[in-house]
């Protein structure tokens, strides 16, 4: 059996547990079985029914109110139980900042290899091997475990979302969350922004030190509305304060992987591609047609930013008919 950690957020699930829901479910049909899911919290019929059309044919729940609040150690123990209770071999979950802190633990419980970063199905004929991006996505690793079970986060937009329509069954697990476990229990959670989070955004559109100054990031505003992307920035402008800290991206900040990454005036420093390169399309929009950005860049133009991303603006505005 192969179980997802479902993973919600405000009772809904987001891209990333649909991704790793298609990740099991084609894990589970290299392995000749069947992809079932856990849900901890209060979330909805209706929404956990939506874990079926990616392949998951039963959501077991767990309702314990103490587990309303996410908890590290509570949570790994109670996906743990519903592992066991299966006899789960591979525990799949979004590599988000939970995914992350349980897969570990939850590897621990179970005896089984941890690995991180999935963007493949591992070798299910030969000891789980597999393979995953190394040195910023400049190299990959290869590797092999000696378990008879894995637990695999799979990186955001690393994998793919794909229908896999099941008669999706809902059933009640008993779990209660033993006191010790309560360790560390999240007491508020207060968004930095209400616009689309950066780490699961499809498309970025990201700018640096080349805007000159705060004043003109309207124009990136403006192009990230109309694209319904996310807003990301180099480093020296968080800095230098034009930009709020939670959009750094690159060695010191957050390492994204969208779909679409559009780098407007950003040099292309190696910090800074260490949190952007493994981004599936980059976009390079720069004055100096040397910038080190072009080299890894999937498209570009050489240009001034003032004059070609108005241009952009004008263009995406006439395909969308506004
Ligand atoms: C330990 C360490 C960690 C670091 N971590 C990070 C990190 O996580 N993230 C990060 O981003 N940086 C990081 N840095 C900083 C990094 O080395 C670079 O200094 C930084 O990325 C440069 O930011 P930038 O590209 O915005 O600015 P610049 O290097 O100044 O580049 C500005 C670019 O804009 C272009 N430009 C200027 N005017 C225009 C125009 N009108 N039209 C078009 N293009 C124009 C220029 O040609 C240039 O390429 C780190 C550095 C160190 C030492």
């Amino acid at each position: 059996m192969v179980l997802i950690f479902a993973e919600h957020s405000d009772n809904h699930f987001k891209k990333a547990v649909f991704e790793a829901a298609t990740y099991g479910y084609d894990l589970a049909k290299a392995m000749g079985t069947q992809c079932v899911a856990v849900s901890v919290g209060n979330v909805a019929e209706e929404e956990l029914k939506k874990l079926g059309e990616y392949g998951v044919s039963k959501v077991y729940t767990i309702s314990d109110p103490q587990l309303n609040a996410f908890a590290n150690t509570a949570y790994a123990a109670a996906v743990s139980a519903v592992a066991k209770s299966i006899d789960a071999k591979a525990v799949i979950m979004a590599q988000s900042y939970n995914g992350r802190a349980i897969a570990p633990r939850v590897a621990v419980k179970l005896d089984a290899a941890a690995y991180s970063g999935a963007v493949a199905l591992p070798d299910v004929s030969h000891n789980f091997a597999s393979s995953r991006f190394a040195f910023s996505g400049k190299g990959v690793e290869a590797f092999e475990t000696t378990k008879t079970s894995i637990v695999v986060t799979v990186k955001t937009n690393g994998y793919h979302v794909a229908e896999n329509p099941m008669d999706c069954a809902i059933e009640a697990f008993n779990f209660s969350a033993e006191a010790s476990t309560l360790d560390a229990v999240a007491k508020e959670l207060v968004k930095a922004s209400a616009g689309i989070s950066l780490t699961e955004a499809d498309i970025v559109v990201s700018a640096g030190r080349g805007m000159k100054g705060p004043e003109n990031w309207g124009m990136i505003e403006e192009l990230a509305g109309l694209l319904g992307a996310a807003t990301a920035c180099s480093k020296p402008t968080a800095d230098i304060g034009w930009r709020p800290h939670h959009e750094h991206v690159g060695q010191t900040g957050i390492q994204i992987s969208p779909n679409v990454y559009f780098a407007i005036g950003i040099s292309g420093a190696i910090q800074h591609l260490a949190g952007v390169s493994s981004s599936k399309t980059i976009i390079v929009i720069n004055k100096d047609g040397e910038a080190p950005f072009f080299k890894i860049a999937d498209y570009g133009v050489v240009g001034d930013l003032f004059d070609v991303v108005p241009k952009l603006i004008a263009a995406v505005k006439r395909q969308k008919g506004l």
